[in-house]
């Protein structure tokens, strides 16, 4: 069924949900987006709609409480939201493809049981430590620790930049840390924390450029114990099990990211069509109107590239470069977009009001999060045996 999958004709069961999405997002998540942008506040009450709509089980299977979808309809649904709000969509995305997805793929059945239900249902949500103070892009470098004592993990260490990790509804977090070491390497796994565990402390949240009502936080470790039994996938698969999570992530964080470079082009064309300059519109303009066509150029380029990569995923080909490849180019033509955008609403463009103003602050961080651009690159490249 993928093989037909085409930014032109989608499938009706995606082209429904696509619909409905953006319908959501129109009506329940742009009302009040500018006021939780301006406030930082988590929009809890957007959240809930989205869990009502089972966004936050799309991918998974029933048995666990989700809606039996795949990862390309939980990619579409990231494009509309993005559209309109990004931190709307940052917190599904980690919601889904960082927090409950190590657990649907790495977990035992146990773990299942006990945390999906609350997970693909939006009720809770989950962690993705991965990223410390001394190690982010270079993840490998985790300085985190776990040892087995008295049939417990004692934890200590840092994490940063966590998201989803200090809402009124986060369950848990999932910390990858070095458990020992293995032929002179260090051995990385990757451990439950229920929110609460005694020494687990989230920090006061991050002031952040972008993404306000998006909740990001530094959390520390101090002889936390969590039960032998939170060990996640296999010890010392860890970093190589994350890896896995990331390559699927980076298609929807791409996904996300067209919805960003979309979302500009249409109020853009909305603007050209209505602002008055020199006696007309200024969309009469051709240098604005070949810009905006660019801008359509670049959304389209990269939403090609994400429904490719999605596609082979969903057929069970390899997808790594087509992953990274369509991260590059999406988070790319977000913030290309935004500034363009930005420039097209002139003195509007740089009101906090306004939609455009909101993604050109929060386009920068597509480039950053999930692996950097040059993070992309090096994967890249590494696939073409360089
Ligand atoms: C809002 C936000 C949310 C986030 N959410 C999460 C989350 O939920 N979970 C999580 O684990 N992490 C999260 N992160 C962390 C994010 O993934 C990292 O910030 C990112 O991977 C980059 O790591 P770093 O910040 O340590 O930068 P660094 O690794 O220090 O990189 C600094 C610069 O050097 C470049 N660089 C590094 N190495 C090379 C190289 N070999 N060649 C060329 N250039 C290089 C990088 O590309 C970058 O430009 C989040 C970050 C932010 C800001």
């Amino acid at each position: 069924m993928t093989d037909y999958l085409s930014t032109g004709t989608l499938p009706e069961d995606y082209r429904d949900l696509a619909l409905t999405v953006r319908e959501f997002a129109r009506t329940v998540v742009a009302p009040v987006s500018a006021e939780h942008d301006a406030n930082h506040t988590f929009p809890y009450e957007v959240v809930q709609g989205m869990a009502e709509m089972g966004l936050f089980g799309l991918p998974f299977p029933e048995e666990y409480g989700g809606m039996g979808g795949d990862y390309f309809a939980l990619c579409l649904a990231l494009e509309e939201l993005g559209k309109v709000d990004q931190s709307v969509a940052i917190t599904l995305e980690a919601g889904v493809s960082l927090g409950a997805m190590p657990i649907h793929r790495f977990g035992t059945d146990k773990q299942r049981e006990q945390w999906l239900p609350s997970l693909t249902s939006g009720r809770a949500l989950a962690g993705f430590g991965l990223t410390e103070p001394d190690a982010g892009s270079d993840a490998g470098g985790t300085r985190t620790t776990a040892v087995l004592d008295g049939g417990d993990w004692l934890i200590n260490g840092r994490k940063q930049f966590i998201t989803n990790s200090g809402t009124d509804i986060t369950a848990l977090v999932t910390v990858t840390a070095v458990t020992g070491q293995t032929g002179g390497k260090k051995e990385i796994s990757t451990i439950l924390v229920p929110s609460g565990t005694p020494g687990f402390a989230v920090e006061p949240a991050y002031n952040k450029v972008g993404w306000n009502a998006s909740d990001t936080h530094p959390l520390s470790f101090t002889d936390v114990r969590v039960p032998e039994a939170n060990l996640l996938g296999e010890r010392g698969r860890g970093y190589a099990n994350f890896l896995r999570i990331l390559d699927e992530g980076r298609i929807a964080i791409a996904a996300l990211s067209v919805g960003a470079a979309q979302g500009c082009v249409d109020e853009s064309v909305r603007y050209a069509k209505e602002r008055l300059a020199f006696g007309q519109p200024i969309g009469r303009n051709q240098a604005i109107a070949f810009k905006i066509a660019r801008m359509e150029t670049r959304a389209h380029v990269a939403r090609t590239a994400y429904y490719d990569a999605a596609a082979l995923m969903l057929a069970g080909k390899p997808f790594k470069k087509q992953a990274s490849i369509a991260k590059l180019v999406a988070s790319e033509a977000a913030m290309d977009n935004a500034r363009d955008a930005t420039q097209i609403f002139g003195g509007n463009g740089f009101m906090n009001e306004y939609a455009v103003a909101r993604h050109y602050r929060d386009s920068k961080i597509l480039e950053i999060g999930e692996g950097t651009t040059e993070v992309q690159l090096m994967l890249i490249g590494r696939e073409l045996g360089l």
